[in-house]
């Protein structure tokens, strides 16, 4: 992957970010039936990754050079992993 291709793949990211933000105001049919909670979601998978809130599991872990940082969240992490893929390719542009 070169660096117009890291691009893309970030602007790609941050459109999908703006289009789950323009959708916050519409309909949300996926409710939390954790306790009290009552929280509303567009998607399922928004609804599993706030589910985490409760839980306390965090499914995605970053195995990148033995980083171990976890999220709940899948687009969280993939921004996380955007910076490894930068400081990788920095090291072999330095060699
Ligand atoms: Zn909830
Ligand atoms: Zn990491």
């Amino acid at each position: 992957m070169n660096n117009k291709q890291i691009n893309l793949l970030i602007e790609f990211i941050l459109l999908f970010n703006l289009f789950h933000y323009l959708n916050q105001t519409g309909e949300r049919p996926f409710i939390c039936h954790y306790e009290n909670c009552n929280k509303g979601f567009i998607t399922k998978s928004n609804l599993k990754a706030h589910m985490c809130k409760h839980t306390g599991i965090k499914p995605f872990i970053c195995n990148f050079e033995n980083c171990k940082k976890t999220y709940t969240r899948k687009c969280r992490f993939k921004i996380h992993l955007r910076m490894h893929v930068y400081r990788y390719n920095e090291y072999y542009i330095i060699i």
